[in-house]
């Protein structure tokens, strides 16, 4: 015997209530089908009907209907969720390189020879001959800025083919820039 067979389904057709009409066999422990006859619904005065194979199978398509529009919901929120944390993922490593980049800048301001500046940084300056008073050949003869000198002469030997014969790292000095002044103060304290 199917388990739909086992109990019959009586609705209002006022309040939507429902009750399941089941009828228990002591003698040998099987469940049957209770009546199907009406009776006054518990929330009003009108009568329970017996629920028709047809009213159930369209309840049964509307309720699969809804199942599957909810499903769908969730496979979005999922995917948003997903995207969501994709995105946090890399705005977090993006910021953990930007940090360990600053710490490098001030670990190497901290460690450099400061060559007697209070506030150096390194320029790698290559002098051109027959140069004429143009801002950009002026700004193409100079490489930089460094925070210490070691980077800068190793900028020079790594991209020698870039510059002259006379290309020389040249230390600098940063005091008029109050802010730079400042860090290279704090860093040194
Ligand atoms: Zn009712």
């Amino acid at each position: 015997m199917s388990d739909r067979k086992k109990f019959v389904v009586m609705y209002c057709a006022k309040c939507n209530f429902r009750l399941v009409r089941k009828n228990l066999y002591m003698q040998n422990g099987t469940v049957g089908p209770g009546n199907n006859k009406t009776e006054t619904c518990p929330n009003g005065y009108v009568p329970l009907w017996p629920v028709s194979w047809e009213q159930e199978a369209r309840e049964g398509y509307k309720l699969l209907d809804s199942c599957y529009q909810r499903l769908e919901n969730i496979k979005q929120e999922k995917q948003s969720l997903a995207e969501m944390h994709d995105a946090l993922i890399k705005e977090y490593s993006d910021l953990k390189t930007k940090k360990e980049d600053m710490k490098e800048i001030i670990e190497t301001l901290k460690n450099a020879d400061n060559e007697s500046a209070s506030s150096p940084y390194w320029l790698i300056l290559d002098p051109k001959r027959n140069m004429r008073c143009n801002i950009h050949e002026l700004a193409g003869q100079i490489t930089g800025p460094f925070f210490c000198r070691e980077d800068a002469e190793d900028f020079l030997e790594r991209t020698r083919y870039n510059f002259s014969s006379r290309a020389k790292t040249y230390c600098l000095s940063g005091n008029y820039s109050k802010k730079y002044d400042n860090l290279c103060r704090e860093l040194r304290k």
